[in-house]
């Protein structure tokens, strides 16, 4: 295994020399964007559907990414290269860059670009099987009209509040509620619940980061001819779903098997979440962009 090194700015640095200013706005005020990216048998996963909500991410909050779409892709299958990397995580990252004190993004020339890959395992293989215990929590998703969960900003702290709370219960992952008290997503995953055979996953617009692995599940449900619908629904819905589970690019496709101390379903995986579990693994390692071919 090749020493790590980090994309820094056009530049490959190790760990040691990979270093922000104190000035970044990024660190100073969470302005920037970022995409978590998965590496599977050198593929690396739904990359165009992950530089378009990066790109989209960078269009709305008026931050100019100094690479273009190919330049980015370019930089992103060096960096795992460079690391003879071929299963992981890729952490990419784009920050206003440094400027002065002030929150004026007019006082950050020009924005740095980051790409980290490192290995990753999150839940242990059961808990694929086993399913997950979560909880709903009292932290709200910010609202679409104040911060649009849509954008992958830099600014995480509405969902590390809830990965407190998550902590706090003693859960991995934790369901949080939008203002109006329909379920949005987890701290870091979407979440699909299924009743007699029919999925259901909350629309984006009431307050959840558009997945690519929700997407992938969207199309695979059409391809498997499940029926899927993108609805709002409540914990009560939840509560007496047969399955529940959730989907992130860490995560993959994970099963929940008891939320607020009700047992979901038959308190394991459900067939419909591990067929598509199963479907998911089968497309990762083709799906996407070869960074060895
Ligand atoms: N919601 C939030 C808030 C997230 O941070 C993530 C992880 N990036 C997700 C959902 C899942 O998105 P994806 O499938 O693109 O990883």
């Amino acid at each position: 295994m090749a020493e790590q090194v980090i994309y820094l700015n056009g530049e490959y640095v190790t760990k040691e020399n990979a270093k922000v200013s104190v000035y970044d706005h990024g660190f100073l005020y969470g302005d920037g964007i970022f995409e978590g990216i998965r590496v599977y048998n050198g593929n690396i996963f739904k990359c165009k559907e992950h530089l378009d909500r990066l790109y989209d991410s960078a269009k709305s909050i008026m931050l100019d990414i100094p690479l273009s779409y190919e330049e980015m892709e370019q930089a992103l299958a060096e960096t795992i290269r460079r690391n003879e990397f071929r299963d992981g995580y890729i952490r990419l990252v784009v920050s206003r860059g440094p400027g002065n004190l002030g929150l004026d993004p007019k006082r950050c020339p020009s924005a740095w670009v980051i790409i980290i890959v490192e290995q990753l395992a999150i839940y242990p293989p059961e808990a694929y099987r086993d399913g997950l215990v979560s909880v709903s929590v009292s932290q709200r998703r910010n609202i679409p009209d104040a911060l649009n969960p849509k954008i992958k900003s830099l600014n995480y702290l509405n969902n590390i509040l809830v990965k407190i709370q998550a902590n706090l219960a003693g859960v991995g992952e934790a369901i949080m509620l939008n203002a109006q008290g329909y379920v949005a997503e987890g701290s870091s995953d979407n979440i699909f619940i299924i009743k007699k055979g029919i999925v259901y996953t909350p629309p984006c617009y009431i307050g959840a980061l558009e997945g690519i692995t929700r997407g992938a599940i969207i199309e695979l449900c059409d391809k498997l001819g499940y029926k899927l619908k993108e609805e709002p629904f409540t914990l009560h819905d939840v509560f007496i779903a047969d399955e529940v589970f959730f989907t992130g690019t860490a995560a993959e496709v994970i099963a929940v098997r008891e939320v607020d101390g009700r047992t979901i379903g038959t308190g394991k995986a459900g067939p419909i979440t591990t067929h598509l579990l199963e479907e998911f693994r089968k497309i990762v390692e083709v799906d996407g962009y070869k960074v060895y071919e």
